[in-house]
């Protein structure tokens, strides 16, 4: 599903991604983590096609982000990615927010995209609050907002950069369920995240990454039942937020 193939990346003569390689098979969960500036953000963003990459390659059901005559936006379309800081739309309504790209981009009917955000925000639990405008709405329910957003499209995967890094911690776990809940449908998941209780539960693989290089790609088993046999770098780190 995803092809990540020895992927560099550079800012000016900064190299922030170093031959990075993975694949994520259809359905698939993989959490990434790592220290501050490790890259992680850079790597999941070059999958959508929101970072560009000089060297490797990155092939998304069968499409080539990097390659010229791709077209980004429709690929970009067919990718869900839920950031931070939600992103949504300030002066939208909370269905507006659902509706919009649905309809500018699927080309759907105003109808029938009402009624897949009616839907989804079912699902997010988020029904009562559908006409009220993020603004009033707290952090965990604006992100669960977000991700109904996501899904509104249809996405063939869903990228997470720190989706509960700027929550009150008592509303992490409303948005972690809904994630857990996507997992367990079978949704192709990449989640840059720090909660490990969630990456234990749910993942299927752990990329740990250190200045820029992958470090770690292991099973679920692999990374938490044998925590010792990881390197240096992932056991300072993990020693640190577990
Ligand atoms: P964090 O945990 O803080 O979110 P991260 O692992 O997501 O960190 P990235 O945001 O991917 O790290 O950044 C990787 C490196 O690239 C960092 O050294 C960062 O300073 C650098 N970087 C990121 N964006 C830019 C930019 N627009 N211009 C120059 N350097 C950048
Ligand atoms: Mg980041």
């Amino acid at each position: 599903m995803i092809e990540i193939k020895h992927v560099s990346k550079w800012y000016g003569a900064t190299q922030v991604l170093d031959d990075c390689s993975t694949r994520i098979a259809h359905g698939e969960v993989v959490v990434v983590c790592g220290p501050s500036g490790s890259g992680k953000s850079t790597l999941i963003k070059t999958v959508n096609g929101l970072e560009p990459f000089q060297k490797g390659e990155i092939i998304v059901d069968g499409i080539s982000v990097g390659a010229r005559d791709t077209d980004l936006p429709k690929l970009r379309a067919r990718i869900g990615m839920v950031f931070q800081s939600f992103e949504l739309f300030p002066h939208l309504s909370v269905t507006q927010n659902l509706v919009l790209a649905q309809v500018k981009v699927l080309g759907r009917s105003q109808g029938e995209a009402a009624a897949r955000a009616a839907s989804l925000l079912d699902r997010v639990g988020l029904r009562a609050h559908q006409d009220k405008f993020p603004g009033q709405l707290s952090g965990g329910q604006q992100q669960r907002v977000a991700i109904a957003r996501a899904l509104a499209m249809d996405p063939i995967a869903m990228l997470f950069d720190e989706p509960t890094s700027a929550l009150d911690p008592e509303m992490v776990n409303e948005v972690l369920d809904v994630m857990v809940d996507l997992a367990s449908e079978g949704m192709t998941m990449m989640v840059v995240t720090h909660e490990m209780g969630f990456a234990r539960k749910v993942a299927d693989r752990v990329i740990f990454m250190d200045v820029g290089r992958i470090v770690e790609d292991c099973t679920n088993e692999e990374f938490f039942g044998n925590l010792e046999a990881r390197s240096e770098r992932a056991q300072l780190f993990l020693s640190k937020i577990l």
